[in-house]
């Protein structure tokens, strides 16, 4: 076993997505030497993106970040002094609801004009809105969107409405979702003026400027898993792998947190981060790349699937950098069944549901498709917002009881919903190791 002598670490860094890569950034930034652990072949984890032999941007699914420029994932990027570079704003939105597309309104005026709903639910809805604006979501984080409507509203064309603000943090399921979240992200939807924006280039973009900060003062190690976590006295000492021992005072577990049980000696993991991690509920979605030889529509903004829970984008209408000349892509995702197992049939189903609702909304589509392709996401949110899973029921990024230990990434307490949760957890955690002193270098003579 290699003891890594020329290169010391201030922090290991296990797992290279927007959690694992942020963190590293704003901590090489500042000037700490950082080893990102990166078991798979590529950074990026579930939103890993690159370019194929024959021309096309692959995606593990297209990422949009909300609030773009305003949003958590550019407010990593400020702090490195950078940008990230969105497509302009196109507000050609759209909802596919009642088997129909529709305009996305936009912000009140937009509800209150919108043809979707009748003008006696549009005020409802408005209603709704202005009920949020008024709430603290800290008084609603332990109940569903369905009971925060109760309270006040009976409405049945509104109720139908409802997944499409469940759907906004990806929780369709109004009697699921946290109320507190929904309102959370609404709250900050509204201040902000923007809804999402979409990386010119994909992911990949905005792996390449976090590589781009990690190699000023630290090292990104791929194929290279973590086995073990080594703690000495309730103190982080460093890390295991197949091929190292890295020693270090800090280390961040950056995937999701029911990996960590692979890590650890259990008994060490306080009770109620290891219960968390075992009952933890994701969500599963389909996904499609669709490719055909022409433009099947302009439409550059997201399409999002009210009554069934689909979302969509035209990747090329807005950005030609995603496929070769002459072609054209577009994605479309289903989320899958709460708890879905990997059954075969159930993935047959949601792929015919998804395909119907193409067919209805865009006959010309499906005939005009060259070459499809089709990705399981079993994991897709680490963490689905239900009010046991919203933001104050998610464990501290500070592991109690081992010093030195951090979690970050979308299972834990990041604020904002998705990847916006890794960004936010890599930031509170990078800015916590900073505002320690410099770390001593006891622990490497620990080693000797
Ligand atoms: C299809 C799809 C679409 C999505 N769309 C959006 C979107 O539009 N907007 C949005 O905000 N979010 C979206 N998400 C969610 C978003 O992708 C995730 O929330 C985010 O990528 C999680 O990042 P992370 O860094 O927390 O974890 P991960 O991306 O899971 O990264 C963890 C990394 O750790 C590595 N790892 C694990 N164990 C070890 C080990 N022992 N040693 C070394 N390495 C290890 C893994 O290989 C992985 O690379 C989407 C997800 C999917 C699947």
């Amino acid at each position: 076993m290699l003891w890594m002598e020329g290169f010391m670490p201030d922090a290991v860094i296990i797992g290279a997505g927007y959690a694992g890569m942020s963190a590293a950034a704003l901590l090489s930034h500042a000037g700490r030497k950082v080893v990102v652990l990166e078991e798979s072949e590529m950074v990026g984890g579930r939103a890993r993106s690159f370019r194929d032999e024959e021309g096309y941007l692959r995606e593990y699914g297209a990422h949009s970040h909300r609030l773009a420029h305003k949003g958590i994932a550019n407010e990593v990027f400020k702090r490195l002094g950078e940008e990230i570079d969105f497509l302009p704003e196109s507000k050609d939105g759209k909802l596919i609801f009642r088997g129909k597309l529709w305009e996305r309104p936009e912000g009140p005026i937009g509800f209150l004009k919108t043809p979707l709903l009748s003008i006696r639910a549009r005020l409802v809805l408005l209603a709704l809105f202005a009920k949020i604006k008024k709430t603290d979501p800290a008084d609603w984080y332990h109940k569903t969107l369905l009971d925060f409507y109760k309270t006040s509203f009976r409405n049945r064309e509104v109720e139908a409405f409802l997944p499409f603000l469940g759907m906004t943090i990806m929780c369709p399921d109004p009697g699921k979702v946290s109320a507190g979240e929904v309102i959370d992200f609404l709250k900050r939807v509204l201040a902000a003026g923007v809804g999402v924006g979409e990386p010119r280039g994909g992911s990949a973009g905005i792996f390449q400027t976090l590589s781009r900060h990690i190699d000023g003062g630290g090292e990104i190690h791929l194929h290279e898993k973590a086995e073990k976590i080594i703690i000495e006295n309730r103190r982080v000492t460093g890390v295991k792998t197949g091929r190292a021992i890295y020693p270090a005072p800090v280390v961040l577990f950056a995937a999701r947190l029911p990996l960590i049980a692979d890590l650890l000696d259990q008994a060490l993991l306080p009770a109620a981060v290891a219960n968390y991690a075992k009952n933890i509920e994701h969500s599963s979605g389909l996904v499609i790349d669709f490719i055909t030889n022409r433009p099947v529509t302009g439409i550059r903004s997201g399409i999002l699937g009210v009554d069934v829970p689909v979302w969509a984008r035209f990747q090329s209408a807005g950005d030609s950098s995603f496929t070769p000349a002459g072609k054209y892509l577009s994605s479309w995702g289903i989320m899958l069944p709460w708890h879905f197992d990997g059954d075969a049939s159930v993935v047959a189903g949601a792929e015919q549901k998804m395909k119907s609702v193409i067919s209805t909304v865009f006959p010309n589509f499906l005939p005009a498709v060259v070459d499809e392709r089709k990705m399981v996401a079993t994991v897709m949110n680490g963490n689905v917002l239900t009010p046991a899973q919203s933001k104050p029921n998610r464990p501290d990024i500070e592991c109690p009881g081992i010093k030195g230990l951090y979690f970050i990434g979308d299972t834990v307490r990041g604020d904002g919903c998705s990847g916006d949760i890794s960004f936010s957890s890599a930031m509170k955690a990078a800015d916590k190791i900073l505002s320690d002193r410099k770390p001593c270098r006891r622990i490497r003579k620990a080693y000797r």
